[in-house]
């Protein structure tokens, strides 16, 4: 399956496909969004209603922290209020130091969740290592349960690294240490991946992700990542940060990457303002996708920035209350007008891009500027229609969206 206008300009890696809860990642179907809460996973009122708030923003997966006995008890429970909710988005475990023993120790645990998300720079050391990654799989395999392989810059495999590094240092020609360290983070991800299948994983059932902070050696790690296998990739950068440097940089680096056909499944790791709504990572991801043509998920607003030739800001809150009538109306749109998200509409500010640029759009509107005459001629389907005038634009326009969705995805 794919989506309109996707293959045009960018060729998908193969990737072998996941069943991750229902939810295939992968295998050139569209890329999948997903996030993780921020909730104490022992909380079980309060996880459960961010799972159902990511989900309804439009999280496919949600992952939840599996860090300790209590968590790992509340795990099926989550899972049935979400069932109570009509919420059946997959969840998934993030364990990292026990998870062999929160797993093997809780089997409902096990069952509910879709899949398991192992670190393997945080499985314990040498011989314990391998029977704590091996008790992870062991449990994976018996449940039926996808892993992700999900290595971090922040807790890489230090054996690994040191192994790398010596050899480096032994070698006629030695690369710098951030190269070893990328190559580090490549052959955990790989090397893991090779001992899960060994220990009778099918292919199939495993993702890889290796994150970093850095945009250029997010964008290096993927690239051999991508080059070097055909597992299922989930793309994200750690620790991101806050407010736009943090949307800033997930777009640069992970919107190169997807642009290059890299990545089957996204997460946009976004520090969230004290209070500040978690559902913006997945608004965030969605966005992201679509403005690089890879999915749709909600009708797009073209609006002009606005500069001097605009005195008032009657166009700024014109554009803001369609942008928020739409996406106020995009769960009934959704289910009642199919390919509606795929709707472009504009709304601009003058005369001098305003006729062009809504033309382009499904239906667009072009406000008067200073000095103008006071009408705002609305376009449809690339011809000028109507015009509207007076206090009530914003109104006028509203509804003639309305009319444009029913009349074209009504059908
Ligand atoms: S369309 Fe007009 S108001 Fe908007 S940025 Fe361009 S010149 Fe300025």
């Amino acid at each position: 399956m794919t989506e309109p206008g996707l293959f045009e300009t960018v060729k998908r890696r193969q990737s072998v496909p996941v069943d991750v809860g229902g939810v295939t990642v992968g295998g050139g179907v569209p890329i999948v969004v997903q996030s993780m809460t921020n909730t104490d996973t022992a909380d079980v009122e309060s996880t459960a209603k961010q799972v159902a708030d990511l989900a309804r923003a439009g999280s496919e997966i949600v992952r939840i922290t599996v860090d300790r006995d209590e968590a790992a008890k509340a795990v099926p429970h989550i899972r049935d209020r979400l069932m109570l909710m009509g919420v059946e988005v997959p969840l998934v475990g993030d364990f990292h130091y026990i998870g062999h023993k929160l797993l093997t120790e809780n089997p409902a645990c096990a069952e509910a969740l879709a899949k398991y998300r192992i670190n393997p720079g945080n499985v314990g050391f040498r011989e314990k290592r391998d029977t704590q990654f091996s008790t992870m799989i062991e449990v994976a395999n018996k449940y039926e349960k996808p892993v992700r392989i999900g290595v971090n810059w922040g807790s890489l495999d230090q054996e690994l690294l040191t192994r790398l590094m010596d050899e480096n240092t032994a070698s006629d020609n030695p690369k710098d240490a951030a190269q070893v360290t990328r190559d580090a983070m490549v052959m955990s991800g790989l090397l893991s991946a090779e001992r899960a299948e060994e220990l009778g994983m099918p292919r199939n059932r495993i993702i890889i992700s290796a994150k970093v902070s850095a945009v250029q050696d997010l964008i290096a790690v993927y690239r051999d990542l991508a080059a070097r296998c055909d597992y299922t990739l989930h793309l994200g950068l750690t620790e991101a940060g806050m407010g736009t440097k943090g949307v800033v940089a997930s777009s640069a680096g992970m919107g190169i990457l997807l642009q290059d056909g890299i990545g089957d499944t996204i997460r946009i790791s976004l520090t969230p303002e004290p209070g500040g709504d978690r559902t913006r990572e997945v608004t965030v991801a969605q966005e992201l996708l679509q403005v690089l043509g890879l999915r749709s998920f909600v009708p797009l607003v073209t609006a002009c920035p606005g500069c001097g030739r605009t005195t008032s800001t009657v166009f700024q809150e014109l554009a803001q209350k369609i942008q928020a009538h739409i996406r106020e109306r995009m769960p009934g749109w959704r289910e009642q007008y199919p390919g509606v998200e795929e709707l472009n509409v504009a709304v601009m500010g003058c005369i001098v891009n305003g006729p062009g640029e809504s033309k382009h759009a499904d239906i667009g509107i072009s406000l008067p500027g200073t000095g103008e005459e006071p009408a705002a001629p609305v376009f449809i389907d690339g011809e000028k229609k109507m015009t509207l005038r007076g206090p009530g634009i914003a109104d006028d326009f509203r509804v003639l969206v309305e009319e444009y969705v029913d009349n074209r995805y009504g059908g």
